[in-house]
């Protein structure tokens, strides 16, 4: 499940060391179709968005 930071609001993994302050949301913008499209390294475990719970 993805978190939103509360700072710059860029999505995170729930364990994302990163990520801080933040929200957790149910699902990813539609804007966001791959892996790619987010930022944070936290993401780089995951090699697609299928994976995600
Ligand atoms: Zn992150």
């Amino acid at each position: 499940m993805p978190i939103i930071s509360k700072d710059d609001f860029s999505y995170h993994t729930n364990d994302c060391p990163d990520v801080g302050d933040g929200m957790r949301t149910t699902s990813l913008p539609e804007e966001v179709t791959s892996i790619d499209d987010l930022e944070c390294s936290c993401w780089d475990k995951y090699e697609s968005l299928d994976e995600l719970d």
